[in-house]
């Protein structure tokens, strides 16, 4: 492992082949490594994963449930293996040691905190987060809503872009917490918006809810492993996410939680045995008594398996320098596949897209695309979002699937955006720009 990141990672990574992608115009290089931009949905495989993954299987062949504490032969006893991944997630977000714990998933963590934090009364119950917020998430709060006895439409506010507009102003939604905040509980917003690819501003919205009394959660799926992160300083009270996307732990791998030690003295309603304290955890007594901090929070055994992929990633984050140093990279790689990007002829400016694809127009207007992620770095992480145009007219499907044909792999959502995340630990300045290319001779024929 090389601590020179001045070049992409990639050989500490396992890519998709152009063949097993199905990439059918790339004959001459098949069994080459795709042009993998979906990072932000899953990950790519370390071989640090795939080492420590097959270790566990190993330990588990030869000792069992002596694997458990000391004869695991990798020194990873797996009562205490969460204990190599905290300090390592605790840095990514910003947070002491023990406000954070590597458990459970996204979802059932994000539920797990709204039963602990969200507690509305007559005067105070509404939870303020963006519009269009990924699925499970709005499910989630309407799910928490109808529990407290509340009509989502009444409870939750979805704060949109302004008409013609694809990122929400910071001002906007400043304005919204300071005009509603007193009838606000809960404050939940992802870091990185999953659809736009938006940063939000998450010290100032953080602020801005404790200033009107309000509980701040956030929701880091898109974010962690993305960009630095400060939670403890920020004074978020809680926060989720999990760790297949940017930090390349695999399909459905462990998630992760965080409270602010502030909260140390809430204990847990929702006790299991893996809060409990270590020290007489395997005594097994019939009363609770958590672990202080975010740890009290755990229910189950988490997954060694899991547990170990997640570590081979962290490792090498860890190896590179983590967030300061990647992050530096990634707004490199991005901006560079961003300038690539708008030099198409097929590019729109967003600014320009009502004047030229006014809607209704569909049929008669050519190809083209623009990009909704905002153009600073500051508020946005590696994904840029392309919207194809005309709207809704199959271009995107088609474009996706030639994309594809040329091994690039991003990643398409309905009805009209293409995501394309350069990951700083593996994707180079050739793959930004060779992804340009394709999708600039692949809008060329469809004139
Ligand atoms: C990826 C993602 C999820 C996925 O939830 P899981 O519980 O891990 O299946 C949820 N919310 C957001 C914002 C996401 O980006």
């Amino acid at each position: 492992m090389t601590n020179d990141f001045s070049g992409t990672l990639s050989k500490e990574f396992i890519l998709p082949t152009n063949r097993a992608v199905g990439a059918s115009r790339i004959s001459e290089n098949a069994d080459g490594p795709c042009i993998y931009l979906a990072g932000n949905s899953l990950g790519a495989l370390s071989k640090r994963s795939e080492k420590l993954v097959q270790e566990e299987l190993h330990a588990w062949a030869t000792v069992g449930v002596e694997g458990h504490f000391d004869h695991h032969p990798h020194g990873r006893g797996w009562v205490k293996i969460q204990d190599h991944t905290t300090p390592l997630l605790a840095d990514l977000v910003g947070a002491r040691e023990k406000e954070v714990a590597c458990m459970g998933t996204l979802t059932t963590n994000l539920h797990l905190m709204m039963n602990t934090f969200y507690k509305p009364s007559s005067d105070r119950y509404k939870i303020l987060c963006e519009a269009k917020a990924f699925p499970s998430d709005q499910y989630a709060f309407a799910s928490q809503a109808h529990l407290h006895g509340y009509d989502p439409k009444e409870a939750i506010i979805e704060l949109s872009p302004r008409e013609g507009e694809y990122s929400l102003r910071p001002n906007d939604i400043l304005d919204v917490i300071a005009r509603e905040g007193s009838s606000i509980a809960l404050v939940l917003f992802s870091g990185i918006q999953y659809y736009t690819g938006q940063l939000f501003p998450m010290e100032s919205i953080t602020r801005a809810a404790k200033e009107q009394g309000c509980i701040c959660g956030w929701d880091l799926a898109h974010a962690i492993g993305n960009v630095p992160l400060s939670l403890h300083d920020w004074d978020a009270d809680f926060a989720v996410w999990c760790t297949y996307k940017y930090l390349n732990s695999g399909p459905g791998g462990i998630g992760g939680l965080y409270i602010h030690e502030k909260w140390d003295d809430k204990k847990t309603q929702y006790a299991g045995w893996w809060g409990h304290e270590y020290a007489t955890r395997f005594a097994m007594p019939p009363t609770f008594s958590a672990i202080t901090g975010a740890q009290g929070y755990q229910q189950s055994n988490p997954s060694a398996l899991a547990t170990a992929s997640l570590l081979g990633s962290l490792q090498v984050f860890k190896d590179v320098g983590m967030m300061p140093v990647i992050r530096e990279r990634s707004i490199k790689v991005t901006g560079y596949l961003e300038t690539r990007l708008v030099q198409s002829k097929f590019y729109v400016p967003l600014a320009e897209i009502g004047s030229r694809y006014p809607s209704g127009s569909k049929s008669s207007s050519t190809p083209g695309f623009t990009i909704i992620t905002p153009s600073d770095p500051e508020s946005r992480g590696a994904q840029l979002s392309l919207l194809i145009l005309p709207s809704g007219s199959g271009v995107m499907q088609q474009v996706s699937a030639d994309l594809a044909s040329y091994g690039v792999i991003g990643d398409k959502r309905e009805p009209d955006v293409i995501r394309l995340a350069p990951t700083p630990l593996y994707n180079s300045f050739e793959d930004c720009d060779r992804a340009a290319s394709y999708l600039d001779k692949i809008m060329q024929t469809l004139v």
